[in-house]
């Protein structure tokens, strides 16, 4: 059977084992160094290039991961008139988004409805709450 090589990033060793998870039922090859860096919880992500996977791992990864709502800040609560005659609520959030470990900021000032705002709050919380912990 003929040696096939590691797939992560810039790695030329013969792979000794298949890594699998569950958004990657396949799997991809590794050489034990990098599958004691898996199984240590080192983030990770699988890119095509050429027609195959490349694993990327530790910082190529962190590179690969779409940016996510990391944090938020939410102000104001001010009455605004939008429309004659129509008042809504001015909110002023403040997005931490970024990936991870690059960090970057936004800010929106958007005029809601009481009720939409309270929905927006509700769901960001949720969005929040499901990230990773930022890395230290
Ligand atoms: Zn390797």
């Amino acid at each position: 059977m003929p040696k096939t090589q590691c797939a992560r990033l810039r790695c030329q060793t013969d792979a000794t084992f298949i890594f699998r998870a569950e958004s990657l039922p396949d799997g991809v090859p590794v050489c034990n160094v990098h599958r004691s860096e898996l199984e240590a919880g080192a983030p990770w992500a699988v890119e095509q290039e050429d027609g195959r996977d490349v694993l990327l791992l530790g910082h190529d990864a962190d590179l690969a991961w779409p940016r996510m709502l990391r944090a938020y800040s939410a102000q104001g609560g001010k009455d605004t008139e939008i429309e004659k005659g129509k008042l809504e609520r001015t909110v002023q959030l403040g997005l931490t988004y970024g990936r991870l470990g690059v960090p970057g900021s936004v800010d929106l000032e958007l005029n809601l409805s009481l009720n939409m705002a309270r929905e927006m709050a509700l769901g960001l919380l949720r969005v929040v709450d499901s990230a990773p912990p930022m890395p230290e």
